[in-house]
């Protein structure tokens, strides 16, 4: 877990603060708003940042699981976190910290160490001032060196772990200048039975706001459609905000689309003039168009993928289905994701994968559906089936060539089951650790290509920086027979096996790194990439 330190604050710096609050509702999708509102800021030529806050008493993310959370994103450096910093990431185009990730678990344990330490010199510690003062301290420290930082509070006004971080926030605004500080309030704007859009939720959640001393600057209504003027009147009255203050979140097929229809609303130009930077600002006509330009093209053709994994909720694989995404917007190819729960593929492997174009194997932990994994790895290899293996994809995959090529009947991994060869293995100092958060081999390592190879006409370099997340890996005693037998290991980090391929097939490519964190709308992961060049060129682009 990368260490946690306080690196100073230099208030000479004069940024900017966007505080994104949500109401009536979680799951509004304010963190795309908020992401797609900062792509603008960023094309406008500002450096944008943003700090994730979630109020659980997680230290992070890591111990979560998918299914309840969404996947654990990893950073660069390591930290696990909330999947709303990877759509930060990919709408800013920024690589973030773990910093950037304030939880209630992580300052909790920092005051409480401070304490243990004697550092606050005898006093009562207490939420106000000292836990409010950490939350202050880590939002200045995460904003350093950008212009505009996007702070978003995760959960709903009123809800009892968001309060701390809604204070401290109040007592940040006193702090700091004035018109440094913006609030931007996400709420619900429902339908009745009568198809009228209704603010009282609206009403509630700023009155919400206001008794704890915050008052919105601008609202965001979510709603299916576009908000009629009248409730845009309306909202503007109660909730004691200008008319031109009040905007709409329509539905938009694409969450790429957002940051299209922010603009149209004109909200990025009213937070400019909030801070009174639009003289700063680009010029329209020299602001980046590429995003705009990407996410707009036409399509010429569809694949279909098969992700063979354990949970069937999109959010467990986000980044997985961004990235399909990405090649999908760099190729204009339609890329369509399916998931296949990994149980249901039999030996002989079913007709779970008989109309796919690709398979997918993601990462994961835990035994339940390896089997499976397994049978739709050896569809893929032996029908000639473009397959990406990612993690534990990837780990399976030499599994399954030990079993079906080397006749190591009973390969497996030393994860999974007891196994007289265990081709994957504990990675040697992972075998005195008791504790699972934070400790496995995490974050951006580099790893070094062979020329020649399908992986070096991918990167178009001999080494990459990708993140990991993983305790096991190829056990060094199995690579030679692997290799011999035509496995090719084409990336690798000093001893550790990063990237497999197989050089006579369409496309067999396995990573033992997840590529699709560092995967971006406007600049798609190689792996991914040479993926859907495969499907397409087999499938005619069209299937
Ligand atoms: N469970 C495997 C390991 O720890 C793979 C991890 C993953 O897929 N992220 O090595």
């Amino acid at each position: 877990m990368p260490t946690e330190s306080e690196t100073g604050y230099d208030p000479s710096l004069g940024r900017k603060f966007i505080f994104v609050t949500g109401g009536v509702m979680s799951g509004l999708g304010k963190g795309i708003t908020a992401a797609s509102t900062g792509r603008l800021l960023a094309n406008a030529g500002f450096d944008v940042s943003a700090v994730k806050i979630d109020p659980y008493l997680n230290v992070d993310a890591g111990t979560m699981n998918p299914f309840q959370h969404g996947e654990v994103y990893v950073l660069k450096d390591g930290g696990e976190v909330d999947l709303d910093l990877g759509n930060y990431e990919r709408f800013l185009d920024i690589d973030m910290t773990f910093d950037h990730n304030v939880t209630t678990g992580k300052v909790y344990q920092h005051v409480i160490q401070k304490e243990r330490a004697g550092d606050y010199l005898g006093k009562t510690v207490q939420i106000i001032p000292h836990i409010t003062d950490d939350i202050k301290r880590r939002v200045r420290e995460a904003a350093q060196g950008s212009d505009i930082c996007i702070i978003e509070v995760g959960g709903t006004v009123g809800d009892i772990e968001g309060m701390p971080y809604l204070e401290a926030l109040r007592q940040f605004a006193h702090e700091e200048d004035e018109d440094d500080i913006l609030f931007a309030h996400v709420t619900l704007v429902p339908y009745s039975k009568n198809g009228e859009q209704k603010t009282k939720p609206t009403q509630h959640s700023v009155k919400e706001l206001r008794s704890i001393g915050l008052q919105p600057d601008i609202l965001v209504g979510r709603c299916s459609d576009p908000l009629d003027a009248q409730t845009r009147e309306k909202i503007a009255l109660f909730c004691d905000v200008p008319r031109d203050a009040v905007f709409s979140n329509p539905d938009v097929e694409d969450i790429y689309h957002v940051p299209l229809m922010v603009e149209d609303e004109g909200l990025d130009e009213y937070v400019l003039s909030h801070f009174g930077l639009q003289a700063e600002a680009l010029p329209e006509g020299e602001r980046d168009t590429e995003w705009r330009e990407r996410v707009t093209r036409e399509t010429t053709g569809s694949v279909d993928v098969a992700l063979v994994g354990k949970y069937g909720l999109e959010d467990a694989y986000m980044s997985i289905h961004e990235a399909l995404k990405h090649a999908g917007l760099e190729r204009q190819i339609e890329v369509e994701r399916t998931w296949v729960s990994a149980e249901n593929i039999a030996d002989g492997h079913g007709d779970e994968l008989e109309d796919v174009d690709g398979v997918i194997v993601p990462g994961g932990f835990g035994s339940r559906g390896t089997e499976g994994k397994i049978n739709a790895i050896e569809y893929a290899r032996t029908n000639d089936v473009p397959f990406l293996g990612l993690c534990l994809g990837f780990q399976m995959a030499v599994v399954e060539y030990a079993r079906n090529v080397l006749g190591l009947d009973q390969a497996h991994s030393a994860e999974l089951e007891d196994t007289p060869h265990p081709v994957i293995d504990l990675l040697p100092e992972q075998k005195d650790l008791d504790d699972m958060g934070g400790t496995m081999r995490l974050g951006a390592h580099t790893t070094e290509i062979e020329p020649g190879t399908i992986a070096h006409d991918l990167y178009e370099s001999t080494t990459c920086e990708e993140r990991h997340r993983h305790r096991y890996e190829v056990n060094p005693e199995y690579i030679p027979d692997l290799e011999d037998a035509g496995l090719v290991f084409s990336g690798t980090s000093g001893r550790r096996m990063e990237i497999l391929e197989l050089p006579e097939h369409p496309y067999f490519f396995g990573t033992q790194f997840h590529p699709e964190f560092r995967s971006r709308p406007t600049r798609a992961s190689p792996p991914f990439v040479g993926f859907l060049d495969a499907m397409v060129e087999l499938a005619g682009g069209d299937s």
